[in-house]
């Protein structure tokens, strides 16, 4: 027996755990799903990285115009208004990410983000997990985070995702199990 989302070989008969990525072996999801690989990972990190440059920008030239036409504002309310503005852009994408389980990028590849253990929707916490605290110290420590984002039988997961618990994952298609 070989595990169904990680390719872990073998594994005992009776097990209902993998020795390996500690996920639920007979969950419905593995049949569903395969882990998505580093490349289609890096591409829908792109667009979403343009994607959201193109909003922080529009963000960045409304408020200079705002300031620009309130004169008066002091420099810390100044300060004020680019950390609201960049607090907003992040919930948004946190409350987008939890509520569709996917990124616009992702969505457009055809991926989504699911718990690890047994593929069940992830929740708000998670995404909060994943996208502040794991996404920080993704880029605080760049190599080791993503390192492990490229091999397979890690399920192509980063450190946010082990910290959050969550996998991102592709449809298998019917043809092609693996
Ligand atoms: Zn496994």
């Amino acid at each position: 027996m070989f595990c169904p989302s990680c390719g872990f070989n073998p594994i005992p008969e009776q097990a209902t755990t993998c020795p390996k990525c500690k996920c639920t072996l007979n969950a419905e999801a593995w049949s569903v799903y395969r882990p998505a690989s580093m490349r289609l990972r890096f591409l829908a990190a792109l667009i979403d990285h343009v994607l959201i440059g193109l909003l922080a920008s529009g963000a960045t030239q409304w408020a200079l115009a705002y300031i620009h036409t309130h004169k008066h504002l002091r420099p810390h309310q100044t300060l004020l208004i680019g950390v609201l503005q960049t607090s907003l852009l992040l919930i948004a994408f946190v409350l987008v990410t939890s509520i569709f389980s996917t990124t616009p990028g992702k969505s457009l590849l055809g991926l989504k983000i699911i718990h690890a253990k047994d593929g069940r929707p992830i929740s708000f916490w998670q995404v909060v997990w994943r996208e502040g605290v794991g996404r920080f110290l993704c880029m605080l420590f760049l190599p080791v985070g993503y390192v492990t984002a490229g091999l397979k039988h890690y399920r192509f997961r980063t450190v946010a995702d082990m910290l959050a618990k969550t996998i991102v994952v592709k449809k298998r298609s019917p043809r092609a199990p693996h």
